[in-house]
């Protein structure tokens, strides 16, 4: 049986050791390209959200490449998300493929659906304890692949030569890659910290703090948004995310204490669920605020009303917290030239705002 699932940043890594030592072939999916677009704007739903799209297109590679089941997950609250499931594999059983779409949904959506998934993961002969060594070895991976990228986020913008930390990163990757017990990935992880910590680096600048908020697809996968994290830290900035696949996984799951917090941030602005990541990015502008962050960027599938809704709120957090926002939505069409533009052109803006307070205090 050959497995595959979506493509979100490094995590594919811990996906494909998971599977592999469950005994399943894998099918990595591709790294995102025009050719991916292509195929999921051919077909997908034109008013569909470039999220779909995106799924799409990856599918139907993985599926040209032999996978015979995907795995996917599932959306909970009221966005599209929630039908992504069903619509993606009736549009890829219409076009001709023959395969198993397996939607995960959180435990708590439907808990009878979530064990029946996790008996089709474990193989019979596998017993319990071996296989939770394996999960929590592949989420000890997901952790570390996730803290790799934080650490990158913070030492990009001192790096002596352009570039470098990106290098040193990827090497790093390529560690908790090679890893294949638990006690290899710590080491992995361990090393590759210290790989990037090694990177020359000019420690007196003071670079400016920019929180990334947004729909989570276009916030974790790179291709999506342009590299919008490293292309921030190439141009001195320290960016912070407010989400990753592990911090999504624990909020949702057992760490609900975290997740009410982002929404009770949120709540003098929006009360109710809007779906997606609607109120998460509310919530965190408000608590990028309140750390005294020079800015926020929001990222924005176009068409995707969370984020509309959002959008359309964080003029007031903005004005309330003196903190700009710079919204920008994500299509096919979306350059890296626009994007290169409305950046450097909002880095100015808090340069200039950075250089006023400084005059003033
Ligand atoms: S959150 Fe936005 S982009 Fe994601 S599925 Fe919902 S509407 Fe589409």
């Amino acid at each position: 049986m050959k497995i595959s699932f979506p493509r979100m940043g490094n995590s594919y890594i811990g996906f494909k050791h998971l599977c592999e030592g469950l005994g399943f072939e894998v099918v990595v999916p591709p790294s995102l390209t025009q050719k991916t677009i292509t195929y999921g704007a051919r077909y997908s739903p034109e008013f569909a959200c470039m999220p779909f799209k995106v799924l799409t297109g990856t599918y139907v590679e993985v599926l040209e490449k032999g996978a015979d089941v995907i795995i996917s997950s599932g959306g909970i609250g009221p966005c599209r998300a929630g039908f992504y499931g069903v619509l993606h594999e009736k549009i890829l059983k219409d076009i001709g493929y023959d395969f198993k779409f397996i939607v995960v949904d959180p435990p708590m959506a439907n808990l009878k659906d979530f064990y029946n998934n996790v008996l089709f993961l474990k193989p019979r002969n596998l017993k319990w304890g071996s296989f939770l060594k394996k999960v929590r070895t592949a989420w000890k991976m997901l952790t570390a692949l996730d803290g790799l990228d934080m650490l990158v986020a913070q030492r990009r913008a001192y790096e002596l030569k352009k570039g470098d930390t990106q290098k040193a990163f990827e090497t790093a990757v390529s560690y908790i890659d090679s890893a294949e017990t638990y006690k290899e990935v710590v080491e992995a992880e361990t090393e590759g910290r210290k790989l990037i910590e090694r990177v020359p680096c000019d420690e007196t600048r003071k670079p400016l703090r920019v929180g990334i908020v947004g729909e989570i697809y276009v916030v974790i996968e790179p291709f999506m948004n342009m590299d919008i994290e490293r292309r921030l830290g190439e141009m001195g900035v320290i960016t912070h995310r407010s989400i990753y696949v592990t911090t999504y996984v624990r909020h949702t799951i057992w760490d609900r204490k975290a997740e009410d917090y982002i929404k009770d941030a949120a709540r003098p602005y929006l009360k109710q669920m809007v779906g997606g990541h609607g109120i998460n990015s509310v919530g965190e502008t408000v608590l990028y605020g309140k750390d005294n962050y020079d800015g926020v960027v929001q990222l924005a599938p176009f068409t995707c009303i969370p984020e509309i809704v959002a959008r359309s709120i964080l003029p007031k957090v903005s004005r309330d917290y003196d903190i700009p926002v710079l919204t920008l939505h994500i299509d096919e069409q979306t350059g890296e030239t626009g994007v290169q533009t409305r950046l450097e052109a909002f880095l100015d803006l808090l340069r200039e705002k950075q250089k006023v307070l400084g005059e003033c205090s």
